[in-house]
């Protein structure tokens, strides 16, 4: 059934419709005629024809018109490819002039037939004829006086009386739609939500239910599920005597769809009606795989279907409707796991600030670690301490953190500093701990003397001031906006469930705490890829040991106090190794840039010679002595291996001794232990060979055997380069890529985030790379170490355990490498999961 120009199309069941000739609208509309659904008979204009028309080729009006009964009024909406890019607004009621203007008056009324013919000049003299809104978009009502009165006024602005003639009116309507597509201000709106330059427009031109007249008539509109949760459930408005959006309109004192305390509902006025919608909505999330909103009208009781648009939703309510819908058999599990966006899944962890409400932002920083917390400001680890046993929840303010705000965040319900990137402390503590944070907001002025925080609009919030930070966005916001609690539900598990099934790269934790690997566990993390044992002496009990043993100058001096480190770590290693029943443990030897253990203030070098009974001088004396001009190229990593082996000597003791005392009671362990920040086949012999004498010097003192692998960290430029003489004196081969990344590019991972928003935005780097992997270079020296490596020893297992593990788009990199694990943050071990199954789909 198709018209003669082949532009302009009926929209039947088999009429060679399509989005991207037609546009998402004409398509859906063609789907639901082919549901049988009531829709009204529609016209699709294709993308070329739409084009033409804002070029001045006029499609022919009367062919058109001859689609549709004599006297209907037809109404004309948008259909771009993508919904989303939007399109300009529908225009209702073409046709209407005074001759129907009378029959409407005897068939409806003289009031519904004003409205109709009000609405049509008012949307004509503003969209069409771009006559002064202000004159014409406000009437007191909208009854007969009010329609002589628009006429009057259009018939004055235009020297013209308005216009009598449907074709005219159509192809008016027609042009000045197609004219406003192709606008610069439409152009740059939908650019911007990623529409491409060239993108085109469709039109249908509809047969226009009235929505207004005798017996039950009206608008609205009608979903199944909740929009933020994604629960079954009647959604909707619908407004008697009404067209367009007008039940959606602020002020509409709308009737609801079902019967509650708000008022009277659709339900009630028109049950058949109410009970059909429902009918067609469920046919429609069935035939068309998709909870559907649906804009309908009624018209003396019986349902009409304008359209139907995808359900706007928040990430909750996407994957509760994903799993629905599989579980339903109506798509198949694999396209429920495609269908979230992996991204989102991290804001189901966390609360989070509610999509909906309105923010009041006073500051922006790098989002360092997601979900929302509320707070009074506080500016010291202390304030945040007191801030908790008062059971009052606070915000730390730091310039940057250090160990000695352990105590200070896990009493914060949020951290936010001035300084940091990415993978500076505070990200990778806050991460760990699950804990909202934001760095490097150097949008805000920091004021740590007054204790006062300024935006960049000159607001200043105080101490005891409410903000509330959004980790997800890196937004710093005014007071407490409504939140929405983190949903771990069951369609969260059941979809992590499809995805693991599907994923062929392996996801690990890092994990340096019990609490750490309790988490990783929660998320299926299959074992820790990086236990950080540097991270488990930041309890301030521990740290104060740990500084006596960096300050001690003496190897007896060390030997006494590593013999005191010894049972606190191997208790560590004891629970790791059982919360994590028999999943494999991997064990990062110390790697403490020192400068992040050492006491920075006077206050702090003054608590510490009181624990070790010196004179503060001594401290202080020590620590100008240990300060480093470059820390995270200093004496770290296996450089303190070599020149102090104790240290690595009492923690491979401690890695056995819980392997042994952990075997006894389950599975055998098999402990792998790592060597940080090698950048020499040396380093790694010197350390092999004292590890395998104490592995030796365990065995033969408890008469027990034992398995460990001893693996390696790819952290520098040359470590990558000479993979080939290091494989085979290991096991495995882990990249930390926050350390490759800083040295490959030169960019000091803590300071990187003061001036990374201004080389993002001028296109330097397309992202932070301490966030997304950047593949290119330091991808090459990924891919350059994994393939000199795996010639040298084939056997050998590869992994990354930098901050990257977690990123979506890194993890592609990873699995093209062909890595076994990626490991990273517990709470982005289902982010890592979900991504890592949708590539292998
Ligand atoms: C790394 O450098 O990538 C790494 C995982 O180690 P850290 O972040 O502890 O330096
Ligand atoms: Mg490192």
């Amino acid at each position: 059934e198709l018209s003669k120009d082949p532009h302009t199309t009926l929209i039947t069941a088999t009429a060679p419709v399509a989005a991207n000739t037609h546009g998402g609208r004409a398509k859906c509309l063609q789907r639901l005629v082919r549901l049988d659904l009531p829709v009204p008979r529609t016209v699709a204009l294709s993308f070329d024809t739409v084009h033409r028309i804002a070029e001045g080729e006029m499609p022919d009006i009367a062919e058109i018109l001859s689609q549709f009964p004599e006297n209907a009024l037809l109404c004309v909406r948008p259909s771009s490819e993508d919904p989303d890019w939007g399109g300009p607004g529908a225009i209702l009621n073409i046709g209407m002039n005074d001759a129907r203007y009378v029959d409407f008056c005897e068939a409806l009324g003289a009031e519904a037939a004003a409205a109709l013919y009000l609405r049509f000049v008012q949307s004509y003299a503003v969209h069409v004829a771009r006559l002064d809104p202000d004159e014409f978009e406000h009437v007191a009502d909208d009854g007969p006086e009010a329609l002589s009165e628009i006429l009057h006024a259009y018939e004055m602005e235009t020297d013209e009386a308005f216009p009598q003639d449907p074709a005219e009116h159509l192809a008016a309507v027609l042009r000045s739609m197609a004219r406003a597509w192709e606008g610069t201000s439409a152009r740059l709106l939908r650019q911007a939500k990623g529409a491409p330059a060239d993108a085109g427009l469709g039109l249908v031109v509809q047969e226009m239910i009235p929505g207004v007249g005798q017996g039950e008539c009206g608008s609205g509109v009608l979903q199944l599920v909740d929009p933020t949760t994604g629960v079954p459930k009647i959604v909707g408005r619908y407004l008697s005597q009404s067209q367009g959006r007008d039940a959606l309109g602020a002020g509409a004192s709308a009737l609801y769809l079902e019967t509650d305390d708000r008022g009277p509902a659709l339900q009630d006025l028109a049950p058949k009606a109410f009970d059909d919608l429902k009918a067609h909505a469920a046919l429609m999330r069935t035939k068309l795989r998709e909870e559907m909103q649906v804009e309908f009208v009624i018209e003396s009781g019986r349902v009409h279907i304008l359209d139907g648009v995808r359900v706007a939703r928040a990430s909750r309510a996407a994957l509760r409707i994903a799993v629905s819908l599989a579980q339903d058999g109506i798509i198949s599990p694999q396209e429920a796991v495609m269908r979230i966006d992996p991204h989102a899944v991290s804001e189901l962890l966390h609360r989070q600030v509610d999509p909906e409400a309105p923010r009041d932002v006073i500051g922006t920083g790098i989002a360092a670690s997601p979900g929302a917390a509320t707070g009074r400001l506080v500016f010291t680890s202390a304030e945040a301490q007191a801030s908790a046993s008062r059971r009052e929840p606070c915000i730390l303010v730091r310039r940057e953190t250090s160990p000695e705000d352990i105590r200070g965040m896990h009493a914060a319900a949020g951290v936010l500093t001035e300084r940091g990137g990415m993978t500076s402390h505070a990200a990778v503590i806050g991460r760990g701990l699950g804990l909202p944070c934001i760095v490097g907001a150097s949008s805000m002025v920091f004021n740590s003397k007054t204790k006062k925080v300024t935006a960049p609009d000159g607001r200043v919030f105080a101490a005891g001031d409410v903000v509330t930070i959004d980790g997800s966005s890196g937004q710093v916001l005014a007071g407490e906006p409504p939140m929405l609690e983190a949903a771990l539900d069951d369609a969260f598990q059941t979809l992590m469930g499809w995805a693991d099934a599907e994923r062929d790269i392996g996801i690990r934790a890092n994990a340096d705490t019990p609490a750490d690997a309790q988490t990783a566990r929660n998320f299926n993390a299959q074992g820790i890829g990086l236990c950080r044992t540097e991270h488990m002496f930041f309890d301030p009990g521990r740290l104060t040991v740990m500084r006596e043993m960096i300050f001690a100058q003496t190897s007896n001096g060390r030997q006494a106090v590593l013999a005191r480190l010894l049972p606190m770590q191997r208790d560590d290693f004891v629970q790791l190794f059982r919360i994590m029943q028999g999943q494999p443990v991997c064990i990062r030897l110390f790697d403490p840039p020192l400068h992040e253990f050492l006491p920075g203030t006077r206050g702090g070098q003054r608590e510490l010679a009181e624990a070790l009974d010196i004179p503060v001088s001594d401290v202080t004396r020590r620590v100008e002595e240990m300060k480093e001009y470059n820390p995270m190229l200093g004496l770290r990593g296996v450089r303190l291996g070599v020149t102090v082996p104790e240290i690595y000597d009492m923690q491979a003791r401690a890695i056995f001794e819980a392997t042994l005392e952990a075997s006894h009671d389950g599975d055998p362990v098999v402990p792998e232990v790592m060597i940080p920040l090698v950048s020499a086949r040396r380093e790694v012999e010197l350390v092999k060979t004292r590890i395998d004498a104490v592995a030796a010097a365990v065995k033969s003192e408890r008469g027990l055997d034992f398995d460990y692998r001893l693996g390696v960290m790819v952290e520098t430029p040359r470590a990558a380069l000479r993979a080939a003489e290091i494989a085979p004196h290991t096991a495995f081969l882990s990249f930390g890529t926050n350390d490759l990344t800083q040295m490959t590019y030169g960019l000091s991972r803590d300071d990187a985030g003061r001036f990374m928003s201004d080389y993002v935005n001028q296109g330097v780097f397309p992202e932070d790379p301490f966030h997304v992997l950047d593949t290119e270079g330091v991808g090459e020296l990924l891919q350059l170490g994994a393939e000199r490596a795996r010639e040298a020893n084939p056997d050998l297992t590869l992994s990354i355990c930098g901050e990257h593990g977690g990123n979506p788009e890194s993890i592609a990199f990873c699995r093209q490498t062909q890595f076994d694990y990626v490991s990273c943050s517990p709470f982005r071990v289902p982010v890592a999961r979900l991504a890592a199954a949708q590539l292998a789909i």
